[in-house]
């Protein structure tokens, strides 16, 4: 079960935001200073990853947070020369840059295109603002708004947005406003996620102290009907669960993950995935930024997790993965490459699924239909080994 890759795809983690939105459990902190001593960190963590994997070519380049539009560009163009110093990088490499729309400006997006970045992945959320001031998001919708029309006249001409549904209170038609909104932007990829109430944020507080409902199971499967629907009937791909692209304007970056494929992360929290040579290993970064600069100013690795996936993790993971795209599960492949024999371990619970309308095969292929995409993460559990 040998996978060598050397095309490899680099996540960097910026940690700052302006405030936490409610339903948040990414790792970030609101200090507004310290970004110089960060960067410093970070081109010396990204020296240390280069000369650990020195064969490896870059193709494709994520900034997520946190929000990176949170660094000046100055402070992206300073890290991307150092990815390219480092690393041998694909001429036609996606790089993406997550931001938020308070920090949307034309100089700064005239900029970031001038360091080399390709795409831009905006924090919409919504164009409601009863639903951004209930979510603590910063900005509002005439920000977003005006952020759009500012990416669409810097001429990226690849750049998705985000959108959550099921936020409580919020009707059908609201959301239908809030897709429509989208698709106007003239936005490329879209991505919808579903409002989860995670441990720990100031969501679940408010949950479980009864100050708030969450949307039932049944209004966020609508929801998330109407996204498909709508969207398709207006020419995106819906290629992943949480995600619809105009042909050819897929994220190339997520799409490496999904295809399980070898990535590294830095920065403080990042995670890295990297199969080689019959041994798979996951890694994250430290999740404190006092520490992650302290230790690589040391010369030190800021990984402090570290775990090998067993064959059966693997397994799982591919499942997990493949089935959450429109291309479906390669049985073959996973036969060949992770040693499972789906075909012959999950005969029944395949064809209990193909019955209820949930899963598709083709030959030695296997998708989940829409119906089956609305229980994906339910469903794929039951055809991992064991
Ligand atoms: S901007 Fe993004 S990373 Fe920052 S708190 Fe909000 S959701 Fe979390």
């Amino acid at each position: 079960m040998d996978l060598i890759y050397q095309d490899v795809s680099l996540y960097v983690h910026i940690p700052f935001c302006i405030q936490r939105c409610s339903y948040c459990d990414f790792y970030f902190v609101t200090t507004k200073h310290g970004h110089d001593e960060f960067v410093d960190a970070l081109c010396l963590e990204i020296t240390q990853v280069s000369r650990k994997f020195p064969d490896i070519s870059l193709s494709t380049v994520y900034f997520g947070g946190g929000t990176p539009s949170r660094l000046s560009p100055c402070a992206i163009t300073r890290i991307l020369s150092h990815i390219h110093a480092c690393f041998d990088a694909k001429l036609t490499c996606e790089i993406t840059l997550e931001a938020n729309p308070e920090d949307v400006t034309a100089a700064g997006l005239e900029k970031l295109k001038h360091a080399g970045i390709t795409r831009i992945s905006l924090g919409v959320q919504s164009f409601r603002d009863e639903e951004l001031h209930f979510m603590n998001r910063c900005h509002n919708s005439e920000q977003a708004a005006q952020a759009c029309k500012l990416i669409n006249e810097a001429e990226f001409d690849r750049w998705s947005l985000d959108l959550i549904f099921g936020v409580p209170g919020a009707s059908t038609q609201e959301w239908q406003e809030n897709l429509h909104r989208a698709v106007e932007t003239g936005a490329t990829h879209i991505s919808t996620y579903s409002l989860t109430v995670e441990p720990h944020t100031p969501l679940h507080k408010q949950v479980t102290r009864g100050m708030i409902k969450p949307a039932s199971g049944n209004q966020t499967a609508e929801q998330f009907q109407i996204a498909i629907e709508f969207l398709e009937s207006i020419g995106f791909e819906h290629y992943e669960v949480s995600s619809f692209a105009h042909p050819n304007h897929r994220s190339r970056h997520n799409m490496r993950y999904w295809n399980h494929t070898n990535y590294l992360g830095v920065g403080p929290s990042a995670h890295s995935f990297w199969w080689q040579d019959g041994r798979a290993v996951r890694w994250e970064n430290i999740r404190s930024l006092r520490s992650y600069n302290e230790t690589v100013i040391k010369g030190e690795s800021p990984a402090n997790s570290r775990e090998t996936l067993s064959d059966d993790t693997l397994v799982r993971e591919k499942i997990m993965l493949a089935l959450r795209t429109s291309e479906g599960l390669d049985l073959e492949h996973l036969w060949k490459n992770y040693g499972f024999d789906l075909l012959k371990h999950k005969q029944k619970e395949l064809k209990a699924m193909r019955l209820q309308g949930l899963l598709i095969q083709e030959g030695a292929l296997i998708r989940l239909t829409k119906k089956g995409l609305h229980v994906c993460d339910r469903l794929t559990t039951k055809l991992w080994p064991g």
